[in-house]
């Protein structure tokens, strides 16, 4: 039995068998003698990683549309290349490689061809050619580079990427656990989106455990235990069990309205990254969708979408919200988050660089296309419209002159537009400090406490090397929040928080005492707010807030915070 201890990213408890996510990195031989035999391990290799790829694509095709199967048709077509295959062979029979090492050259000589390219599009696929070959050496290996899950199982990774989490089935994953991440990270957004437990942050766990291994993720505790005694595993059972009681229990308070015991409201909304979320947040509670992160309508496209094809994914989503307000997030790509659909220039600095809004304006074609197919389906008035890494009141202005441009054209083909509110995340300090000058410009405010802590405290939010430093309830982010909450409020504007801070336990009562309008979170936390909210006093709640606004120190704010929960609401 081992047990070990990470950051807990997800709640939840689950018990399953391992599935060992591994990228190949295989030592081998480098000469061989018998080169016949080798080229016969190279071309089964070769059809193997064809038909994986056929399979990726036609699951692709069932799940994710004709757009995002279509990276899969360009992989293929370089594995029928001629250029390719002759070019391992050469390696292979002229100077005896095995068939690995041909795989790698093979592979490198022509990356290295499209890296050197003028077109930034050409130059992206030398990463393609680099996958492939890494996909034939895990072949070769036997090693297994799809997430194919034949059951429900517990992956185990040293990190997940939004590239390895799309090629999995949902209904076959219990929960995560990786080496690398944190809260912010990918894995940790879709374990609290999808309802199951993370646990991340754990060294050298995919050498450990092994492919079928019995692991236990308490997602509550931080805690992982791999083959455990049959006694732990009981206990393990019947805290499952009764979480799962819980779960369904919180879901009824989910229903309730938040208000607090001296009678203050708040909206708890959900924070949804793709269509099937939607049922999530409904079943949880929802007073609608607070944040609808649209960068699942371009992520894995080899081509950007038309705007018929993004008009009827956002429908999907929009059809299921029984008319609760949904705030939609124009595309939020760029800088750390290279979409191979869009040449997007290589930066030094990327979350300081060509990212959110800056992007847009930038590529106004792909902006205005966008902002049809999200106003095409607000023909009610519950769709509000939202920029992201807003810097200046200048991209204000510009962004909601090219709504109003877009509305009327719609008008004029005579589309029916409803009554469209834009807003803005506040992620930069300076959005947060000219929130006077910008609430002219904009009829409410989301806080993207991620982004704001990463651009306040200078740290970047996926470095573990930094992630100490890393606290969103530091004071300096807080004091942020409450300028804005109390210049925002003085020109009537409404103010929510979108970031993880929203369903941070310590967080949630010095939120309420600052006074935000709205929380919005993974579906999942839902009920749990509503019943933290539920169990303060409002006027109580604001003495913690001022208190937390005169520490020094993040650890001092979680301290008072604790203090202050610990006697009104146990088991919270
Ligand atoms: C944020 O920055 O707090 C936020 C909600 O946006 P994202 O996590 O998508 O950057
Ligand atoms: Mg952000």
């Amino acid at each position: 039995m081992i047990e070990k201890k990470g950051i807990p990213t997800s709640p939840g408890i689950a018990i399953g068998k391992a599935f060992v996510y591994k990228k190949a990195n295989v030592k081998v031989e480098k000469h061989v003698l018998n080169t016949e035999a080798e080229i016969r391990r190279f071309e089964h290799a070769l059809e193997e990683t064809k038909k994986q790829i056929k399979e990726l694509k036609k699951k692709a095709l069932k799940e994710m549309g004709e757009e995002k199967a279509a990276i899969f048709d360009a992989h293929l077509m370089i594995l029928e290349d001629p250029a390719f295959t002759d070019k391992v062979l050469k390696y292979i029979r002229e100077r005896g490689l095995s068939a690995e090492e041909a795989v790698v050259k093979t592979a490198r000589d022509i990356a290295a061809i499209f890296e050197i390219m003028e077109d930034e599009y050409m130059k992206a696929r030398a990463e393609d050619i680099r996958d492939l070959g890494n996909q034939i050496l895990e072949k070769l290996a036997g090693t297994c580079r799809e997430l194919k899950l034949e059951e429900p199982s517990i992956i185990i990774a040293r990190e997940l990427l939004p590239s390895d989490t799309v090629k999995i089935k949902r209904e076959n994953i219990l929960g995560f656990v990786t080496e690398l991440g944190g809260v912010t990270s990918h894995v940790s957004i879709i374990a609290r989106a999808m309802g199951v437990p993370a646990v991340v942050g754990i060294k050298n766990l995919t050498q450990t455990v092994k492919n079928g291994d019995v692991v236990i993720i308490d997602g509550y505790r931080g805690v992982v235990i791999v083959n455990p005694e049959e006694e732990i595993l009981k206990t393990y059972r019947e805290k499952m069990e009764e979480d799962l009681r819980q779960r369904e229990e919180f879901k009824k308070i989910g229903k309730l309205p938040a208000v607090t015991k001296d009678g203050v409201s708040f909206e708890v909304a959900a924070n949804i990254g793709e269509p099937s979320e939607v049922y999530l947040a409904m079943e949880n509670g929802a007073d609608g969708i607070g944040l609808l992160r649209t960068e699942f309508l371009v992520m894995g496209s080899e081509k950007f979408p038309s705007e018929e094809k993004m008009t009827k994914e956002l429908k999907k989503i929009i059809a299921r919200l029984e008319d609760k307000p949904v705030i939609v997030r124009t595309l939020d790509i760029g800088g750390d988050k290279p979409i191979s659909c869009l040449k997007l220039p290589k930066e030094l600095n990327p979350f300081l660089g060509l990212r959110g809004i800056r992007l847009s304006l930038n590529r106004k074609e792909i902006f205005k296309s966008q902002l049809k197919a999200i106003l095409r389906n607000n023909t009610r008035g519950n769709i509000k419209i939202m920029f992201p890494m807003v810097s200046l009141v200048e991209e204000v202005t510009e962004a909601r002159k090219i709504v109003e441009e877009v509305i009327e054209e719609l008008k004029s083909e005579g589309v029916k537009v409803g009554k469209t509110e834009i807003g803005i995340m506040v992620e930069t300090p300076s959005a947060a400090l000219m929130v006077d000058a910008l609430a002219e410009h904009v009829d409410f405010f989301s806080i993207g406490t991620n982004d704001l802590t990463q651009y306040t405290l200078a740290v970047d939010r996926t470095n573990e090397h930094v992630a100490y430093i890393f606290d969103h309830l530091h004071p300096s982010v807080l004091k942020l929040v409450n300028h804005v909450v109390e210049k925002a409020h003085e020109k009537g504007k409404w103010v929510g928080v979108c970031g993880e801070i929203a369903s941070d336990i310590d967080a949630i009562p010095i939120l309420v005492g600052l006074r935000v309008d709205e929380l919005s979170v993974a579906p999942l936390f839902i009920p749990r707010v509503k019943r933290i909210i539920r169990f303060i006093t409002y006027k109580e709640a604001r003495e913690l807030a001022f208190k937390a606004l005169k520490t020094q120190t993040a650890q001092e704010v979680r301290e008072l915070s604790r203090r202050f929960m610990k006697n009104r609401a146990k088991n919270i």
